[in-house]
């Protein structure tokens, strides 16, 4: 097992592109870090550094302290896993397994001990003697989780193993990583551009954009405290809900959040006298969906037009856009329990929890995050 430090790392691939720009980061022994991002955002050029597969242009990558920047990739004890499994056609499940042991010419009864280990490990027992072909997509990605396991390595890479799976299996094959990462207990690098999956896997997850490592948290601190604007709106299903907004100081020293023509007075937490500091500031405003709420007919809230409603069943999501606002006024969504049926056009009152907001400032970094000022 192993650590790993990103230290200050710079790509530059041949041709001018830069892909990862002064990218920091440890990875303690045994954890698990979820990279995620959108695509093109360095994910996979990150993984393919710490492979080998790629030269770093600046800075020190180091597996367990020892800097690694010249070791040739099968010098790294790394083992990856790719979506597309290449197992091997021809071969059984068992044959599979048995490869990569045999390459390295250890005898036949530790081959014997490490399969049975593996095959006991992720239920493989009576696939042994099947093809590939033969196998469900769910069971060809335990082989290839398998064929990876085998080798003992030090470190597992995973880049987006789950993407040709049906969203069902995701969600099983998923947890079925998630404890059989927990139990053998190996450093995991998992890349995905899915924020659930990074939310659900990751000991921690590391936010990527456009090469640049946004943040690094465990998922709760990621989802109640984010850094900028960028993860806010990238961690959460349906996302943050984000728009323009400004803090005036009334003359009677209360604070009301102004959206376009509409004025909405904050019930401030007590925390919140620095709020006014950002007072007359373009501020781009955050609420989660969960935290908005149907106004109290008399109560303080915002004024909006239904769009649409999405029925889940035990959840209604409603569109709606704030009224008053310059084109293209935002459209808010609002998680709300039960069935509740809505019209388009119909008008509706919006409540928001001054203890929910989030703020930020014109370069996108978080000046305020009610959440955590009434946590502290
Ligand atoms: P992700 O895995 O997050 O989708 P990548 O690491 O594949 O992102 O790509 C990051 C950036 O580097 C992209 O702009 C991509 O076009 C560029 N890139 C990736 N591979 C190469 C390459 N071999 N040569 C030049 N540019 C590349």
């Amino acid at each position: 097992m192993a650590s790993i430090d990103f230290e200050h790392i710079d790509k530059i691939y041949p041709g001018g592109t830069q892909a990862i720009f002064d990218y920091s980061l440890s990875v303690g022994d045994g954890e698990l870090v979820a990279f995620v991002g959108p695509s093109g955002c360095g994910k996979s050029t990150l993984l393919r550094l710490l492979a080998g597969l790629e030269t770093i242009t600046r800075g020190t990558l180091r597996i367990d302290g020892q800097p690694v920047n010249a070791l040739p990739p099968q010098r790294r004890n790394l083992a990856m896993v790719f979506q597309d499994y290449a197992l091997y056609p021809h071969m059984t499940v068992r044959r599979n397994l048995e490869f990569p042991l045999k390459m390295r010419d250890l005898p036949e009864a530790e081959i014997k001990r490490l399969v049975g280990w593996v095959a006991e490990l992720l239920s493989l027992g009576e696939l042994l003697e099947r093809l590939p072909k033969q196998l469900s997509g769910g069971q060809r990605q335990r082989v290839a989780m398998g064929r990876a396991l085998v080798r003992q390595p030090a470190v597992f890479l995973m880049d987006e193993p789950l993407s040709n799976l049906d969203a069902r299996l995701r969600v099983q094959i998923r947890a079925e990583i998630g404890e059989l990462l927990d139990r053998t207990g190996i450093t995991t690098i998992y890349v995905t551009h899915d924020q659930a999956e990074a939310m659900t896997l990751g000991d921690r997850v590391a936010v990527m954009d456009r090469g640049r490592l946004q943040q690094v948290a465990p998922p709760q601190e990621l989802y109640e405290r984010p850094a900028n604007v960028f993860v806010a709106g990238f961690i959460g299903n349906p996302p943050m809900n984000l728009f323009p907004g400004r803090l005036v100081t009334t003359p009677a020293g209360g604070l009301n959040l102004h959206l376009g023509e509409q004025s909405l007075a904050l019930a401030l937490p007590d925390a919140a006298e620095r709020w006014r500091s950002w007072s007359e500031t373009a501020l781009t405003v955050g609420i989660r969906p969960e935290h908005l709420r149907l106004r109290d007919p008399g109560a303080e809230g915002v004024r909006a037009t239904v769009v649409d409603a999405e029925y889940l069943g035990h959840e209604t999501l409603l569109h709606a856009r704030i009224d008053g606002m310059a084109a293209p006024a935002p459209v808010l969504v609002a998680r709300l329990a039960g069935i509740r049926p809505f019209d388009k056009g119909q008008a509706v009152g919006l409540s928001v929890d001054a203890n929910r907001l989030h703020l930020f400032g014109a370069d996108g970094l978080t000046l305020i995050n009610a959440t955590a000022e009434v946590a502290a």
